[in-house]
């Protein structure tokens, strides 16, 4: 670096999964659509790789009028987005909590501003170590580093024990602590804990020190993705039972709902047990907003907004949602059954955008992938495929492709 300051961070060259998906991009130019694999894209596109954008939802965003998009937002969100996005996040749920909405330029922007308000300069965040790699852009970008906690056991279900020691030992080191779990539909992996997965981190923060402060966020990027609305919300209960000294944290995104993903809009609402803890988490997460990007797009939030306030309307975003989901379902399951055939391990896998394979060299097997033009991420333990921006057809294709690259590579 000649003139930045790298202020204990490591800026690549380039970011990683982009400079793949434009080797994607060329190699469909080249060979043609059907010849190539672009397992690489984060967002939801049909089976000609175009992306899926609700036509409800266009409709609305296309109706709007100047005062409804082009006047700032209030820091927070527009009260009526706020009252909104809670019914999104929440569904038919209830929380018995004190909740505060922060309005976000994406799930990314909860992240960001739970990282700098929940833990010090220096701390160390907690994370799966199958992670969503800008956890750690962002930790970095504010000074922080993130620790990794072994997602599975021996079992293939969520690690409860390692999750625990990694909690206890940072309890003694820290004085606060911000955990980030991405579920439903993990990315990268496509996990979802179970309602007695989050019992048992209940039970070890009733344990834990009272004296010290855990920030839960819980990313729920993928929710409305996972399968069944209310089902995948069942776990919400038992965070309104965490104990006092457990502050949860709902990320939530509108890019994947309300296929948005530019609009740049999310919101984090905190479950406070008191009134006094939701007044904090709303100051700070304004304080937040207004050191960064200062206040967020008004046009998704109008979008939203008109949504929730007209049940016909929600009625079709949520059928045409379904659709897509179910579509997305089929390529997941597809692509489990083709792996489970041909013999290919899976990480643990529900549902959702994303898939991975565990290897111990994935940069060499999606480099040799990319010659047969399957273009794949890479990852620190193995290889993302995302089953969103493949169809079902390849799905049922790409393991045995997987399988061959590495029974080749380890003669
Ligand atoms: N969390 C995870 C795990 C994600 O994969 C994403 C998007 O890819 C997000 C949060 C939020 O994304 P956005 O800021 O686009 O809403």
């Amino acid at each position: 670096m000649i003139f930045v300051r790298e202020n204990g961070r490591t800026i690549p060259k380039e970011d990683k999964i982009f400079s793949i998906s434009n080797r994607a991009k060329e190699a469909i130019a080249k060979y043609g659509k059907d010849n190539v694999v672009n397992g690489t894209i984060g967002a939801l596109v049909d089976d000609d790789g175009k992306l899926i954008v609700l036509k409800s939802v266009d409709k609305v965003f296309k109706e709007l009028t100047p005062d409804e998009y082009a006047p700032y937002a209030p820091i927070s969100g527009t009260p009526e987005f706020k009252e909104a996005i809670k019914k999104a996040a929440f569904g038919k749920y209830e929380p018995k909590g004190f909740t505060e909405v922060c309005a976000t330029p994406g799930g990314t922007g909860g992240i960001r501003n739970t990282v700098s308000n929940f833990s010090a300069p220096g701390d160390r965040v907690l994370v799966a170590d199958w992670f969503w790699a800008p956890y750690k852009t962002i930790c970095q970008e504010i000074g922080r580093e993130i620790q990794t906690f072994k997602f599975f056991n021996e079992e293939r279900g969520f690690n409860i024990d390692d999750f625990k020691a990694n909690v206890l030992e940072l309890l003694e080191l820290q004085d606060s602590l911000v955990i980030i779990i991405n579920s439903p539909a993990h990315n990268p992996t496509g996990y979802s804990l179970t309602v007695t997965d989050w019992r048992k981190i209940k039970e070890i923060f009733e344990k834990t020190p009272q004296d010290k402060h855990v920030a839960l966020f819980c990313d729920v990027a993928y929710i409305d993705f996972a399968g069944d609305e209310e089902q995948y919300r069942q776990f919400l209960p038992v965070l309104d039972e965490m104990p006092e000294n457990v502050l949860p944290v709902i990320g939530y995104s509108a890019s994947k709902t309300f296929t948005m993903y530019g609009m740049r809009c999310g919101a984090m609402i905190c479950m406070a047990k008191t009134p006094a803890i939701a007044q904090e988490f709303k100051q700070a997460a304004e304080f937040s907003s207004r050191g960064s990007w200062s206040n967020c797009n008004r046009a998704p939030q109008t979008v939203i907004t008109k949504i929730f306030a007209d049940p016909e309307l929600k009625k079709m975003v949520d059928e045409e949602r379904a659709e897509y989901r179910d579509m997305l379902l089929r390529r997941g399951k597809a692509f489990e059954a083709a792996a489970k055939e041909c013999g290919l391990e899976m990480v643990p896998f529900d549902a959702g955008f994303f898939a991975s394979i565990p290897m111990p060299n994935p940069d060499e097997v999606a480099q040799e992938l990319e010659k047969e033009n399957i273009f794949l991420v890479p990852l620190a333990k193995g290889i993302r495929v995302s089953v969103a921006s493949v169809s079902e057809e390849k799905c049922r294709l790409i393991p045995a492709r997987i399988k061959a690259v590495m029974e080749r590579l380890a003669k």
